[in-house]
């Protein structure tokens, strides 16, 4: 058996349009700002994309260029001013921040009902109580891409390695909201192989190359590889053996061109669903 490929390019260039088809339809442009700061280079990439990719579906957006030097004061009044800004519907504060600076103070400051990103811990504790806010992109695009696929999720045994706030811990809160069983691994899980073979969905979210081995994988199982990782040799690769757990997958998504292109669709949808609770459809 073959895996099927569950194409996120695909899937993210669908969500894409269908935004754009919406934004057309306000009367206004949704406002996204992105808030970067110092030279962090893979930064750098990211942020253009995301520019890029809301100025192609007629949002108002732009970047803020921050010098490394800029002090968690300077930052904060930053925030402030975007908080207050009527114009801005979306406020995506670029990780890493230089080390003089504290993300979770940073994260914190931002307004909940402009936190694109949904990392603030109210955001956070609304996904964990169950209640509508907004839910970290890569983990919804998770969700599109399983729904895309398929999967059939209420009551399946889904397994999520990784518990980081950013990806881990907010996709096992929205497979569990979507009625699978959910397992979530870590660094201290006993049997990491046998809790995989368990799982009918696995996301593999940890940053290690290849680490979850292909014999691992369930016969039949849905696969979602999070992880993003370059060899020396430049190639990336995902946190799965690829080739051999596509030999025993049913489906399964590629890295690139998996999970990477949802993420920055779903920025693109948590700021048009910020824009219209504020501003009205
Ligand atoms: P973190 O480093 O924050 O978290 C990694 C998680 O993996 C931790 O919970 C850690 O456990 C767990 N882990 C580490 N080693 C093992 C192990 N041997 N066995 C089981 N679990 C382990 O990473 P992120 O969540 O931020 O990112 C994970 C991956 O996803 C990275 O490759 C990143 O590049 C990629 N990513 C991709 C995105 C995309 O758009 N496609 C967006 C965001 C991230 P513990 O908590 O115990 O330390």
């Amino acid at each position: 058996m073959t895996a099927r490929l569950i194409d996120g390019k695909a899937v993210a260039a669908d969500l894409r349009r269908a935004i754009a088809a919406r934004v057309a339809t306000l009367g206004y442009r949704p406002g996204l700002r992105v808030v970067r700061v110092g030279e962090d280079p893979a930064s750098g990439v990211y942020v253009r994309n995301k520019d890029k990719a809301a100025q192609e579906a007629g949002f108002d957006s732009a970047t803020l260029h921050l010098p490394e030097a800029t002090t968690e004061a300077e930052l904060l009044a930053v925030v402030a001013r975007l908080n207050a800004d009527p114009a801005v519907d979306g406020i995506l504060v670029q990780l890493p921040l230089p080390r003089h600076i504290r993300a979770e103070a940073v994260i914190s400051a931002v307004a909940p009902e402009k936190d694109v990103d949904g990392f603030h811990p109210l955001n956070a504790g609304r996904l964990a109580s169950g209640e509508p806010g907004l839910v970290p992109c890569t983990p919804k695009g998770v969700m599109h891409l399983l729904r895309a696929a398929g999967c059939s999720l209420p009551g399946a045994r889904a397994l999520v390695v990784g518990r980081s706030t950013i990806v881990g811990r907010p996709m096992a809160q929205l497979l569990l909201a979507a009625d699978c069983t959910v397992t979530i691994a870590h660094s201290r899980t006993r049997d990491l192989a046998a809790e995989c073979r368990r799982a009918e969905i696995l996301v593999a979210a940890v940053g290690r190359p290849e680490m979850v081995r292909g014999d691992w994988v369930a016969e039949g199982a849905t696969v979602i590889d999070v992880g993003i990782n370059r060899l020396e040799s430049g190639r990336l690769v995902g946190d799965v053996e690829f080739e051999a757990a596509c030999r025993r997958a049913e489906a399964i998504t590629p890295v690139p061109g998996g999970v990477g292109p949802m993420t920055i669709a779903c920025l693109l949808e948590n700021t048009l669903d910020a824009a219209i609770a504020r501003r009205g459809a």
